[in-house]
């Protein structure tokens, strides 16, 4: 018999390691960035075609390599920054495993040009899958060029695997995104199919979440500063009120390296406590800076997640930095912020939430908690339209009847056909709190939530394979709308959907859109900011909910354009809306899932009276 065990070839050994290291473009861009800033790059340009598919190439300003040194750094564990196991412990620099260069190289058609800053001549060479194919003197800039043309050329197993364009380009645009926050020193420029997407100068954290973001967000953050022994935190909070309903703008750095940290996360919620409402998340860019040997970044492959040696003591100090902060912005609101250092507060009031007199409205203020909770902020100025615990007992009353076992209207309330008020006089329909109506219908009275209930006309609406509503879209005076690269990815991936349901929108450059027509709920002169919000929900329930893309997209838009609590409504407007709720599939429950109809039967009523 013959022995059966070989050893692979390097090349096959590589494209396998290859597929942990690499799993799209995107992974290769954030290796090569982060190789880039090791080599202590002032400038570092990314350049890219296809969505990084075709060709990415990354240009620093950095070290560079010796001749030697160019050829060798293709090899598996090949890396100038570890000599042995315990250096792992001690690391400040990005990379460390020594694979990335060669996994790469696994995988695409490489081109390496480099030179030290003292040499005459550079050097030049060039890989394809693995082998390398010539390498010569070149003169070039100090510094290093690497360029990777047809990732997974090789491997057509994982080349299909690729997503589409616009979603690669997001996946990018985030690794981008990251890097550039974690060193707003460095300036980064990021090129797209010719285009300039962003062209970020050296600056500090703040200049640099602004050019990111947009200067808006300069006047919304609240710098975070703390120092103990274990941990320095430094980095900035959003202002509660611009709390969005999707994930987004949520940054840790560790040591300078983006991570994620469901605890730390929490910390930082929990410092936003009773200022947000609970749907909704604060963004934050904070760095951790830390004693290398106090973590391990070496438990997730792709180093987005690490372990604190620490962490509770870690978790009290994030969370007691973050409250402070918005404690201190909360005394001095319009005061700038770069003065607002020097600024005093007696330390028995740091943890109070002290009163801001210039607010006119409490965005802070949560329907979701009991009163006294939200005390300190309705004292601002804000005087509650709603009795809260009113509603509270309808929902009690409500809770009762569902519960009650002679409730037997509840089967005639799935039959749709046996609720109508068609025939009914508007006069019957009474608002209460601006916010639910009181139906006087037959057989049972109902009590419906006006805004859910719109949510469910419009979602079925728009989640309907018919166009013919959609279509009686208002005419626009056709306007140009700009976004965000990464919300133009998302545009042009929906843009089908987007237009069926529409919003009649033609692609009109890199990140413009012609915006010809519009759903006929759409206000005037709100669009760009509507169509903001939809995308911004759209992607928070795409992480979420995995729903398919069309019935994720209705959901957004119904929740958008949907009338909201607080609106009054006349008689015939509540009956039109009553009227189509129960011309639904399923008029009892909004799109998530809560109830809609409440409803009150004589015989539920009676119960209840006589129980007390
Ligand atoms: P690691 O970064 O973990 O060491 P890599 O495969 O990413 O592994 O890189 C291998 C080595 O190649 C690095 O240790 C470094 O010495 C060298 N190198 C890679 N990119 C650059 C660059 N842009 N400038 C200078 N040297 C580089
Ligand atoms: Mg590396």
């Amino acid at each position: 018999m013959l022995d059966i065990i070989q050893l692979l070839p390097d090349s096959v050994a590589n494209q396998i390691a290859a597929g942990e290291v690499i799993q799209r473009p995107a992974s290769a861009v954030k290796e090569l960035l982060e190789n880039a800033i090791d080599a202590g790059g002032s400038k570092i340009r990314l350049i890219l075609k296809d969505a990084g598919k075709t060709f990415i190439q990354v240009i620093d300003d950095g070290s560079g390599m010796s001749a030697l040194d160019a050829r060798l750094c293709f090899e598996r564990h090949a890396t100038s920054k570890i000599r042995s196991a315990d250096d792992l412990f001690t690391l400040h620099t990005m990379g460390f495993r020594g694979e990335a260069l060669a996994s790469i190289a696994a995988i695409s058609q490489v081109e390496l040009k480099t030179k030290r800053g003292n040499d005459e001549i550079g050097t030049q060479v060039f890989l394809e899958g693995s082998e390398v194919i010539s390498q010569q003197p070149i003169a070039c800039n100090d510094g290093t060029s690497i360029t990777v043309k047809n990732l997974f050329y090789n491997v057509p197993a994982r080349r299909n695997f690729l997503k589409s364009n616009p979603v690669e380009t997001r996946h990018i645009i985030d690794e981008f995104t990251r890097v550039a926050l974690a060193y707003p020193q460095i300036a980064f420029s990021l090129n797209h199919n010719d285009t300039t997407v962003y062209d970020l100068r050296s600056g500090n954290l703040r200049q640099r979440i602004a050019a990111v973001f947009g200067v808006i967000y300069n006047e919304r953050l609240v710098p975070v500063e703390e120092e103990t022994s274990i941990v320095k935190l430094e980095g900035f909070v959003g202002k509660p009120e611009f709390a969005k309903k999707m994930r987004g703008e949520q940054f840790f750095f560790v040591n300078n390296r983006f991570v994620k940290d469901g605890y730390l996360n929490h910390a930082v919620f929990a410092a936003f406590e009773s200022m947000i409402p609970k749907d909704c998340y604060p963004s934050y860019f904070i760095k951790i800076n830390i004693d290398p040997a106090k973590i391990d970044v070496n438990i997730h492959p792709t180093k987005t997640e690490i372990k604190f040696e620490d962490e509770k003591s870690i978790y009290a100090i994030m969370r007691a930095a973050v409250k402070r902060a918005l404690g201190k912005f909360s005394v001095a609101p319009t005061i700038d912020f770069e003065q607002e250092i020097s600024f005093d507060i007696p330390l028995e009031k740091m943890d109070e939430r002290p009163v801001a007199p210039t607010i006119k409205i409490t965005p802070g203020y949560n329907p979701f908690l009991p009163e006294k909770e939200n005390d300190n902020m309705q004292r601002v100025s804000w005087k509650p339209v709603l009795d809260r615990s009113k509603v509270e007992q309808w929902h009690q009353l409500h809770r009762e009847i569902e519960n009650s076992s002679i409730n037997n209207l509840q089967g005639e309330l799935h039959q749709k056909e046996s609720l109508t008020v068609e025939g009914l006089s508007e006069s019957l329909f009474t608002q209460l709190y601006r916010q639910y109506i009181l139906v006087n219908s037959i057989p049972v009275a109902m009590i419906i939530d006006q805004q859910k209930a719109h949510e469910r006309i419009l979602y079925e609406r728009f989640n309907g394979s018919s166009t013919e509503k959609n279509v009686s879209q208002q005419q626009l005076f056709p306007q140009p709308l700009d976004f965000s690269l990464d919300e133009t990815a998302l545009i042009n991936e929906l843009l089908p959907e987007l237009q069926h349901m529409g919003f009649d929108l033609s692609p009109f450059g890199a990140t413009t859109f012609v915006l010809h027509g519009a759903p006929e709920e759409v206000m005037v002169g709100t669009e760009k900011v509507l169509l903001h919000s939809i995308l911004n929900q759209y992607m928070h329930h795409r992480e979420n909910l995995k729903l398919p893309t069309k019935e994720n997209l209705a959901i957004a838009i119904a929740r958008q354009l949907s009338i909201k609590e607080g609106k009054a409504l006349s008689g015939r407007e509540m009956k039109t809306l009553v009227n189509d709720l129960l011309n639904c599939e399923n008029p009892n429950y909004s799109p998530s899932g809560k109830l809609i109809i409440l409803k009150l039967g004589n015989d539920a009523i009676s119960k209840m009276f006589n129980a007390s």
